[in-house]
């Protein structure tokens, strides 16, 4: 498509752009190339021009020149989004919201922030007066707090307080819509969801509210297993240990430590780890439920600094990340197994698949009941092939959100573009230009 970047040049006025093709062209990619099928498909997609709002008021007036000329506006924070969920697949603006920044205000269990701060000076920002945020994804140190909302499901901290989806997770957003007068509209509590994990279809977020959790120090510790079943059991009894506060249970099977180079005192050959983030003052307790089983190969507090590598970033969708590091011929999965019949079902799976998709497990909480998450390693070998494990993961109850299709529907098959998401982009975005191509099921109202 051509677009009538002439005119828009001077609707914007002022606002900050970046011409640079060789800088559209690389702010225009994320994380799509985890998949091998993505990778392919959409190696060619690229914005044509970025613009980088300083405020609101910025906004507003690009997504009003933008309407009035028709022009598709994507947004882009961090740009660490898996599945092409930043990439402007239509091309016009991609809107970097990396200069909105800053707490506006904080109180005990709560923090207003603009959308476009990185997740760990939010929580730097809030840890002095005793709080940090309830869950943050593994790339907290590259992220953007309305990234995460925006584009994400959950993380560190989602063993304890599940999900994003779980209502009281997001408190409020605030949104500009697209429109030739756009309007700022403030989303409170359930209405808020209407922009989770909508790939920014459903309105520019600007600021949001997000609920706070006492700030604890923080424990990283590994404990090596003779084989995944133990790992898995461990991490089960912690997981349901309400008493033991914590952050992260994570299985890993062996061989996937194997690929940990700069963790590789903590990973004994052949062993399968468990990862934890537990507070300190549990640190104990966690050794009681483990019991003996196990041999604990770390045991530090968590740092964050940029010169040491945090824990998390072995975990969620990092633990792909350290193996895609040195072999780009794996790729990976996004499961959701069945509560009721957790154990038999992670390992009829590991069993079915032994030596193809490596179990990497995420401890969650789910509508308020402990469950796995997970992000395995899959050893790829075609499409074909890669569908067909998505189809028999299926077929035995195994959720799957597909990170191998860009699209909001195809994507997440077990919670398709929800019809509140759907309906309320008719009233924010009626001519369908925020991220084209995401939300499929959306049919523009001229
Ligand atoms: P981007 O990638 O820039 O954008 C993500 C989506 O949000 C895009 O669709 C974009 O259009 C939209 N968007 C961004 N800002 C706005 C805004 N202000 N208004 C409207 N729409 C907006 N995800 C998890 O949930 N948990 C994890 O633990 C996790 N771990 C990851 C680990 C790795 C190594 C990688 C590569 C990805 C991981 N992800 C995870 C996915 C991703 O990191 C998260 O979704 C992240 O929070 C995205 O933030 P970002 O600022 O990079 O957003």
């Amino acid at each position: 498509a051509s677009y009538d970047l002439a005119a828009l040049d001077a609707l914007l006025g002022d606002v900050p752009v970046i011409r640079d093709p060789i800088l559209i062209r690389r702010r225009s990619r994320d994380f799509f190339w985890y998949s091998p099928i993505l990778a392919e498909q959409l190696k060619e997609v690229s914005a044509d021009i970025v613009v980088k709002p300083r405020n609101e008021a910025d906004v507003v007036r690009t997504v009003a020149a933008c309407a009035k000329l028709r022009i598709p506006v994507t947004a882009r924070a961090g740009g660490t989004g898996n599945y092409g969920q930043a990439m402007p697949l239509a091309g016009g603006v991609l809107l970097d919201m990396t200069d909105m920044t800053g707490v506006i205000w904080q109180k005990p269990g709560s923090v207003r922030v603009r959308a476009g701060t990185n997740i760990l000076a939010l929580d730097q920002e809030i840890r002095p007066n005793g709080f940090e945020l309830r869950m943050h994804p593994s790339t907290k140190r590259t992220a953007t707090i309305g990234g995460f909302v925006a584009g994400g499901s959950g993380g560190v901290g989602s063993v304890a307080y599940g999900g994003l989806r779980e209502p009281g997770n997001i408190l409020a957003a605030r949104i500009v819509t697209i429109e030739e007068e756009p309007r700022m509209l403030e989303l409170r509590q359930d209405a808020a969801q209407k922009v989770n994990r909508a790939y920014g279809t459903t309105g520019i977020i600007t600021e949001l509210e997000m609920p706070t959790a006492p700030a604890w120090p923080w424990i990283d510790v590994v404990v090596a297993f003779d084989s995944f079943a133990e790992a898995f059991r461990a991490g089960r009894d912690v997981a349901h240990a309400d008493g033991v506060v914590k952050k992260l249970v994570t299985p890993i099977a062996w061989p996937i430590p194997s690929q940990f180079s700069a963790l590789k005192d903590a990973c004994p050959e052949g062993k399968s780890i468990l990862v934890c983030m537990i507070a300190e003052p549990f640190l104990d307790s966690f050794r009681t439920i483990l019991g003996g089983r196990g041999q604990e190969t770390y045991a530090s507090p968590s740092r964050e600094e940029p010169t040491e590598t945090p824990l998390y970033e072995y975990a969620w969708n990092h633990t792909t990340l350290q193996w895609l590091k040195t072999d780009r011929s794996v790729t990976y999965l996004q499961l959701l197994y069945p509560q009721d019949r957790l154990e038999e079902s992670v390992m009829e799976m590991a069993a079915l698949f032994e030596g193809e998709v490596l179990p990497h497990l995420e401890f969650i909480r789910f509508a308020g009941r402990i469950t796995c998450s997970a992000l395995p390693i899959v050893r790829y070998t075609t499409a074909e092939r890669l569908f067909e494990i998505i189809r028999m993961h299926e077929e035995r109850g195994v959720m799957v959100a597909n990170p191998h299709v860009y699209g909001l529907e195809g994507g997440s098959r077990h919670k398709r573009a929800e019809a509140d998401q759907l309906g309320f982009k008719a009233e924010v975005d009626p001519m369908g230009l925020l991220n084209p191509g995401k939300m499929e099921s959306y049919v523009p109202v001229r």
